[in-house]
């Protein structure tokens, strides 16, 4: 490849509040009646006065920590100037130069178990703008999403590739619904990207000349087309010995096309100042720890720790941590059992078959029937020889279905393992004696046997040993041809 990709992110996160970040709206608006989630502080009445939201700070801050970030113990609130149909105030409040989290890392991960360090810029805070929804003749303004608190994560220009960028964003959409920042549900706009991307040529070490904005992209997939889009679209233009026009582009529908917004010269000129109807805002250490112990595990300390601890490998220990639900049924699951190797295997139930059910049947989590300590004694019966590994899977389809115990439907279903040697033997007397012509080949092919492993397997209804049966037959051949 010619060109290589030099990309930075900004991403607007809606912080789950009860209210909105500077009044005591309520922050739910989703689906609501347009403008009724409203009052003269986030209609940008005059005269009006903000409060901070200090759950919303608290979510800022602690994202900023779950990101690596160092804290601003001495932060404020500015004033963005700029003026917008959907900005009654002609200003946002954000934070300029003191932002509440700075100089974090996130590890993401690439093919073959390698990682890449993404360096984060900074973490902020501030307010969501209105909304106008466009007709034809007229813009309607909906003010229910003006005011909702959002923090703002902004990655330094790290990535290289559009599988970065994307892991990236899965990465952090996982930290966030696992903090409980938010739900990060992008399909109501709780997640928002913004692209900064150029191109240079492989091998050079500097940053490009120009840079292009692409606003508001709502989805991971839409972002992975954007990304290939403009890849095309600045590689033609710096094949003509051209550079690409510094500027924001916007998307014009879901495949990823976009569109000359409007052309930057130089930076925006936002005249930033400090947010005069707010206090400073300041923490101390404490504080600040007390905010960090509300964390809990982040998920690359879960996945480190069922590597190191149960012996799982990195894709399963992801698989199994890639939500918190999962990874909390999967620890319920493995509480108290000590060998290693039935916890390998428990992971590996419940990412495989399980899931797969799951997914089959369109349910969630939540409401699955399986007791986490019923694949466990499923994961026992099956070590322990009581049944045999077709037998599971067809008990563990029985226990997604109802959530009966796995003993039970074993029992009733008659699908204990023959451990009885005389049993397999009279079987594979039978199986011998029916199949002349598979013994006759072995003559020429030592190998023909295998054959009548299977018919005996079919005999016993899967319920016996495969190797028993393979030792029995091939015994019973041998002794038959001396
Ligand atoms: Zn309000």
């Amino acid at each position: 490849m010619k060109y290589e990709i030099v990309i930075g992110l900004e991403i607007h996160i809606q912080a789950k509040t009860k209210s909105k970040m500077f009044c005591r709206c309520d922050a739910k608006y989703f689906n609501a009646a347009p403008n009724s989630h409203v009052c003269p502080v986030c209609l940008g009445l005059p005269g009006a006065l903000p409060v901070p939201n200090k759950k919303a700070i608290e979510q800022c801050i602690r994202l900023s920590l779950a990101l690596g970030c160092n804290i601003n113990m001495f932060s404020k609130f500015d004033r963005k100037n700029y003026f917008y149909p959907d900005l009654p105030k002609a200003y946002q409040i954000s934070q300029y130069d003191l932002p509440f989290g700075y100089e974090g890392n996130v590890n993401i991960d690439l093919s073959g178990s390698r990682e890449k360090q993404i360096r984060i810029t900074r973490v902020h805070m501030e307010e969501d703008t209105g909304k106008s929804i466009h007709s034809e003749t007229k813009t309607l303004l909906d003010f229910n999403k003006s005011g909702v608190p959002l923090v703002e994560v902004v990655t330094e220009p790290d990535f290289s590739d559009v599988k970065e960028v994307l892991s990236f964003a899965k990465r952090l959409k996982q930290i966030v619904k696992y903090i409980g920042v938010s739900d990060a549900d992008m399909e109501k706009g709780q997640m928002r990207f913004e692209l900064n991307m150029s191109l240079r040529k492989t091998g050079e070490t500097s940053l490009p000349k120009y840079k292009v904005e692409v606003k508001n992209i709502g989805s991971i997939s839409v972002l992975e087309k954007v990304i290939t889009y403009e890849y095309n679209r600045q590689q033609e233009i710096l094949e003509k010995g051209e550079i690409p026009v510094q500027e924001t582009r916007g998307l014009r529908d879901l495949s990823g096309v976009t569109y000359s917004q409007r052309v930057k010269e130089e930076a925006n000129d936002y005249r930033y100042f400090p947010e005069p109807d707010i206090p400073p805002i300041i923490y101390t250490e404490k504080e600040i720890q007390e905010l960090r112990q509300t964390l809990g595990e982040l998920p690359s300390e879960k996945k480190a720790r069922y590597i190191n601890d149960y012996g799982v490998d990195a894709a399963l220990a992801e698989t199994l941590t890639a939500t918190k639900a999962k990874a909390e049924w999967f620890e319920k699951a493995i509480e108290g059992v000590e060998d290693k190797e039935v916890i390998v295997a428990v992971g590996k139930w419940f990412v495989g078959e399980v899931v797969a059910l799951m997914k089959a049947s369109k349910s969630k989590l939540s409401q699955l029937k399986i007791q986490p300590k019923q694949l466990v004694a499923l994961v026992q019966l099956l070590k322990s020889s009581k049944i045999s590994a077709p037998s599971a899977k067809q008990v563990v389809v029985a226990m997604f279905e109802s959530g009966i115990d796995p003993e039970t439907y074993i029992r009733e279903n008659g699908l204990e393992m023959v451990n009885d040697e005389s049993a397999i033997q009279a079987v594979v007397e039978k199986v011998v004696a029916s199949n002349p012509k598979v013994v006759a080949d072995m003559q020429k092919n030592p190998n023909a046997y295998k054959f009548l492993i299977g018919q005996a397997m079919k005999e016993l209804q899967g319920k016996a040993n495969p190797q028993q049966v393979d030792k029995l037959i091939l015994a019973r051949l041998t002794s038959g041809s001396n």
